[in-house]
């Protein structure tokens, strides 16, 4: 059984989901901040704790393995890996026989710096559905890594400063070990840099880079957490061009929305086509939507499956008998 008001709570266990709000005892799916608290005890796989710990710091807290169940009474616990960041879970809770997976983020797509997703068929299934609206269907990975190595490239031909951003997180790991591996060389900000340090304590390598000196950047890359774009540090670069990486820029006014030169839809989630793949493969029996548009389980009930937006409030009845 579980039960959802703004928070998704194990009932049985009890243990809590991605709390936005300080519990006892919660699992969490990957280290982004919008779930990022100091909870009671906190599970979550050994990259996320390391994260979290770097973030936030932590009270106490055990490290689940992907695939591995966790005992928690009479519930099992397992983590799968959802492609999202490094360290990202999808949570899969089994009671009595009966399967409730939650997806928390993910994407499908192979990235660089995350575990490739795997995904457990469940009954019921939780879902983000971020870009959960026909328009965001995102282009091909490659083709949006090619603009970005074009638009850097033009901007070094120039001898202005390519200044990629994204989030602090993740997309700019990720950024890292593709122009880095494309032979780039890196002048990294603080804020990413000593994220990265916790990549490759888990075996991510990136090519040698540098921390950022705004007196030493000719011929270099920047990379930087979209919101230091406006820092001084960064505004005082006299010649230079700015993109940032998001898949919310398939719509062409974000660029202009954020004050960048360009706006590129690399992203950590799946897209529309990626959330309908996703539900398909779980093959479940209900699905409860969750982080997205609520539109998006009526593009699901279109495709048959039995599906609504987790509700607040919501108590259910999973695993009895
Ligand atoms: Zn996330």
């Amino acid at each position: 059984m579980f039960s959802y008001d703004k928070n998704l709570k194990i009932t049985g266990a009890p243990l809590w989901l991605d709390a936005t709000r300080r519990v006892d005892t919660c699992v969490v799916s990957h280290a982004h901040m919008d779930h990022a608290r100091k909870h009671g005890l906190t599970l979550a796989t050994p990259a996320t704790l390391a994260l979290l710990e770097k973030r936030i710091g932590l009270k106490r807290s055990a490290s689940l393995n992907y695939g591995e169940p966790y005992e928690f009474g009479d519930t099992n616990i397992t983590l799968f890996p959802a492609g999202h960041i490094l360290g990202s879970a999808q949570v899969l809770v089994e009671n009595h026989g009966h399967r409730l997976l939650y997806s928390g983020d993910f994407a499908l797509v192979k990235a660089l710096t995350a575990e490739p997703i795997q995904i457990p068929e469940s009954e019921t299934l939780i879902m983000e559905s971020t870009f959960g609206q026909p328009r965001y269907r995102l282009p091909d990975r490659a083709r949006v890594i090619q603009h970005l190595v074009d638009f850097v490239d033009a901007a070094l031909s120039t001898r202005a400063t390519p200044v990629v951003a994204g989030y602090a997180l993740g997309k700019t790991q990720e950024v890292m070990k593709i122009l880095g591996d494309a032979g780039y060389r890196l002048s990294v900000h603080g804020s990413v840099a000593r994220l990265a340090r916790v990549y490759e304590k888990f075996d991510v390598a990136f090519q040698p880079w540098e921390m950022f000196n705004r007196h030493d950047l000719e011929g270099k890359v920047v990379i930087v957490p979209r919101i230091a774009l406006k820092s001084r540090q960064i505004q005082r670069i006299e010649s230079k061009r700015t993109v940032f990486l998001t898949g919310w820029a398939v719509n062409p006014a974000i660029k202009h929305r954020y004050g960048v030169d360009e706006a590129l839809p690399l992203s950590d989630h799946a897209d529309f086509d990626g959330l309908l793949e996703y539900a398909r493969r779980v093959r479940p029996k209900k699905i409860y939507t969750t982080h997205g548009h609520k539109d998006f389980a009526l593009h699901l009930r279109n495709l048959g499956f039995d599906a609504e937006p987790l509700k607040r409030k919501k108590q259910l009845s999973l695993f009895e008998g």
